[in-house]
Order: C-alpha cells, then structure tokens, then sequence
C-alpha cells in the first residue's frame, strides 16, 4: 500500500480535455491507479500562475469540480477522504482521494475562500507556490519575506480545523514562520537541499526542524530536486531517503511523487505503476516494516484531522 501526497492531476485535466479514465497522456489515470499499490492519492488545486488574479479563485473551484466529476463520481471504487478515520477504514478494493491546495494565491485575501475550499475536503494547505501571495513569499520571491499579518490567521484557522501546513514551495523565512506558528506542519514533495543545491529542497537545518516536529515529509520524484540534473534515475532517489533516515527522520519519511506537475522524467519513476515497482525494490534495502512506513504508516500517523 502506498499512500502519494502530491500529484498535479487536476491541473492536468483542467488544461487539456484528458479522458481520466484511461489517457495514455496521464501519468496517473484510474486504469493506472487500480493497477497499482497507490491506495490513497492526493490531488492538487494548482492555479497556474498566468491565470489572471480576478479568476484564481474560479479556476480552483473549477478544479474541485473536476475532482468530484471526473475522479469521485465515476467510480464506485473511489472514495472521497477527509478524515484519519475515513483513511483507516477505506475497503481492502477501494482507493482514496484527497483534496489538498497548492498555493493560497488562489484565496486572494479572503479567509471565507479558505474557509469554502476546507469545507469542500480540502486537508492539505501549502501557503504558496513559487511567488509571493496574500500570506508569505514563495521560494523563487527574491524579497523572501515570511507571514504576512494575514498569513498568521490562515495558519491559526488551519491548526483550529486541523489541517495540515504545507512548507513545500516557501519561502526560507516563510517556513521559520510556520514552524513557529503552525501545529501541524508538513512538506509534501521536497528532497533534500545538501544532495541536490536546488532552492525548492530542505537544507539541514530545515529537515532537522521537521524530524523534531515528527512532521511528515515527502520525497518527489522531480529530476531537479533529485540529482540537480533534468533526468534522474529511480535509484538517485534513494540518497534522499538515506540521509533523511540517518538524522532520524524515520517516522517522518513519505512520498510525495509530484506526477504531472513537471514535464522532466524520472527513468523507473515514470507513472504510478512504477511508483508500485519502486516500492518494492525498497524491501531488500531498508526491510517490510521501514518500507510500509515509509509507503503509509507515517502519512496515516501522523495526519491531523481525525474525522
Ligand atoms: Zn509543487
């Protein structure tokens, strides 16, 4: 069983008329995903940045809508997940989904868009994509402020809902704030900065903070983020989790694999049935039990939101 923390699937099918069902262009697609160990899938609102302030809003709802059109309603195999208990006690022949948001520019300055979008089973906030928004700087914003006075509140609502306070794509000082501030941090789909130089992975200091946290991490599969190179292979992932599990990081350690959110490919990590081949290949190196930890143990632990 594996549990992804992160695709961009959405954002995919919003952008292009993709059959959901069975596109050969989606690297996840329902055929793919019943074929595979993947039990529960996390789906991204992505509001790309050339969507127009005024719209962003729409386009997430757009995205919701999708969600609940085209992955929920079609299949009764599918099940819409918002809570630990619902994960817990999904069927042995059911898979999960989950609504999580990449990027709080999508809510402008209003709580009540955030306030909506939980409402609708959104578990999983990350304060910012790349850019600056309402509440922080994102990591490629080179003023590289923190939380903004409306930030604070967005993560005050988050911790009073409990849902989780995603530190992937912040700012350096913007992930300070959130750990200083937020009850239930996490990082979806960032690897490790010593390994690969680039600014959208953890330096030391930030893993350290997060393992101390017991805060739940997600390994991506993003060729960059990987070997700082655009094509990486499968077995260069796993330095990451080394180094992760060497600082203790054992019941922090996920994955969070990033599938369509970026073009560049991972040899042996193309679509999510590699995903499952991957995860096997894991066994013989760290063992069944790190391996289901790792797979789904850790994310199930430690998420939030009870029911
Ligand atoms: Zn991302």
């Amino acid at each position: 069983m594996i549990i992804d923390a992160h695709c961009d699937v959405l954002w995919k099918l919003w952008e292009n008329d993709y059959d959901f069902h069975d596109s050969d262009l989606l690297r996840l697609n329902y055929k793919k995903w019943k074929k595979s160990d993947v039990k529960v899938q996390c789906f991204a609102i992505f509001v790309p940045d050339d969507v127009k302030e005024a719209a962003q809003y729409d386009v997430a709802l757009e995205m919701v809508h999708i969600f609940f059109d085209r992955i929920i309603a079609p299949y009764d195999d599918v099940k819409f997940i918002t809570s630990k208990e619902e994960l817990i006690s999904l069927a042995p022949h059911a898979k999960g989904a989950m609504l999580t948001l990449e990027g709080c520019h999508a809510i402008g300055h209003d709580l009540n868009k955030l306030k909506t979008l939980i409402n609708m089973g959104v578990r999983a906030v990350g304060l910012t994509w790349n850019q600056a928004n309402a509440t922080c700087d994102g990591i490629e914003e080179k003023r590289g402020a923190g939380l903004s006075s409306f930030g604070e509140e967005v993560v005050d609502y988050l911790n009073e809902e409990r849902i989780w306070t995603d530190v992937s794509h912040l700012s350096y000082q913007g992930f300070w704030d959130v750990m200083n501030r937020s009850q239930y941090p996490m990082a979806s789909h960032s690897n490790v900065l010593e390994l690969a130089g680039h600014p959208r992975n953890l330096d030391k200091d930030q893993l350290t903070a997060l393992i101390k946290r017991k805060a739940w991490i997600g390994i991506t599969f993003v060729p960059e983020f990987i070997n700082g190179q655009t094509e990486a292979e499968w077995i260069e992932v796993l330095p990451h989790i080394d180094y992760i599990l060497r600082m203790g990081g054992e019941d922090c350690l996920g994955f969070g694999s990033d599938f369509e959110g970026i073009d560049d490919i991972v040899k042996g990590l193309y679509d999510v049935n590699d995903f499952t081949a991957f995860v096997q290949q894991l066994i013989p190196r760290y063992g069944q039990r790190l391996v289901e930890k790792m797979s789904y143990v850790n994310f199930i632990d430690k998420f939030p939101r009870l029911r």
